[in-house]
């Protein structure tokens, strides 16, 4: 049997510190085909972004402890050495940050640091790089590219800017893409603009596209599977069909219930999780949610105190990590008014 495009299994990023090992990551796995995309959703420090730097090999060079696998298009990130990894990083696999603003340096033309990204990975003249910039910035919608591709960054507006960071991510025609909250600094009308460019560009390159976001909403949008991650873990896992319409987790309900809906009532508050995420230093005994979880009383007995539960199926595809089983949780919805 071929093995998926991208497989992360049993993933662990963890760093030594003078407190204490910092498991930032443990245990994850997924699989993700060319052409689609997945979803990875959390509050900040769920380790979204720490696992997905862990592909592009981000974590080498310095004391973090990165174990378990990722198989990308045939072969073991984890066992590339570094002249290897730097060589499929940016070219292969390809980044776009949160913050356009910090990754651009404020110093040089975009123009010159696109094309950069391209010198680095091809053997052509600096006039081939520069028409090929000049092609990309086109093709990401910014106008009068042959004239703005000498401007500054502090000349783009926000919406350019990460459009900028999306030419030269895409520039060398990466198969993997990973979008770090491409959105987040950016206007509602802005952000609906850029998901919309990543969703055509990712359809005209055949990209597999991992999009981390803190927002469900975007997630609904854009994502054919969705990974939910609370504590470094995988809490929810499924097609974004399933886990939208039948969220199986508590997690995963407040995550829906604080999606701010404009047709809703104003009278009708807003539900946010209450209580912070443990410190991953230190995490409890059993569910990583428990000290913020109003569904714990319909477990009998103290498991979600002292027993992490297993990720396991619900369904075909659908894996959730919870002590409550299918009638329970009904029972509890019901009786609380989730989702
Ligand atoms: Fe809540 Fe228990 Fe499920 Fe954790 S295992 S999410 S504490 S019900």
């Amino acid at each position: 049997m071929s093995r998926p495009f991208l497989s992360v299994a049993n993933l662990a990023v963890h760093f030594p510190t003078s407190d204490g090992l910092v498991r930032a990551t443990d245990g994850l796995s997924y699989t993700l085909e060319r052409g689609k995309t997945l979803g990875i959703v959390g509050e900040s420090g769920s380790g979204k972004s720490v696992s997905s730097s862990a592909i592009l090999g981000l974590h080498r060079g310095t004391n973090a402890q990165v174990s378990g696998e990722i198989w990308f298009d045939g072969t073991d990130l984890l066992s590339l050495s570094d002249e290897d990894m730097r060589r499929r990083r940016g070219k292969d696999v390809a980044m776009i940050f949160q913050d356009p603003l910090s990754a651009l340096h404020p110093y040089y033309r975009v123009g010159d640091q696109i094309s950069e990204a391209y010198l680095a990975h091809n053997q052509v003249s600096k006039r081939v790089a520069r028409a090929r910039t000049i092609e990309m910035l086109d093709r990401v919608g910014i106008p009068q590219p042959d004239r703005r591709v000498d401007d500054y960054p502090h000349q783009f507006s926000g919406g350019m800017r990460q459009r900028v960071m999306i030419a030269m991510a895409l520039i060398n025609d990466p198969i993997l893409l990973i979008a770090d909250e491409p959105t987040t600094a950016l206007d509602v009308t802005v952000q609906a603009q850029i998901l919309d460019l990543l969703q055509e560009l990712q359809r005209e390159f055949n990209t597999a596209l991992i999009m981390i976001t803190h927002d469900l909403g975007v997630i609904a949008e854009i994502a054919d599977d969705v990974l939910v991650m609370y504590a470094g873990r995988a809490v929810e896992y499924g097609a974004t069909r399933d886990l939208m319409t039948q969220p199986a987790m508590p997690y995963t309900w407040g995550l829906i219930q604080s999606i701010p809906d404009v047709t809703r009532s104003v009278d009708l508050p807003l539900r946010p999780i209450p209580g912070n995420p443990p410190s991953l230093l230190n995490q409890p005994p059993g569910c990583a949610f428990f000290a913020r979880c109003e569904y714990a009383q319909f477990v009998p007995g103290d498991r979600c105190a002292t027993t992490l539960p297993d990720l396991l199926p619900l369904s075909d595809g659908h894996l959730k990590r919870c002590h409550l089983d299918h009638d329970l949780a009904s029972y509890a919805v019901v009786e609380t008014g989730a989702i």
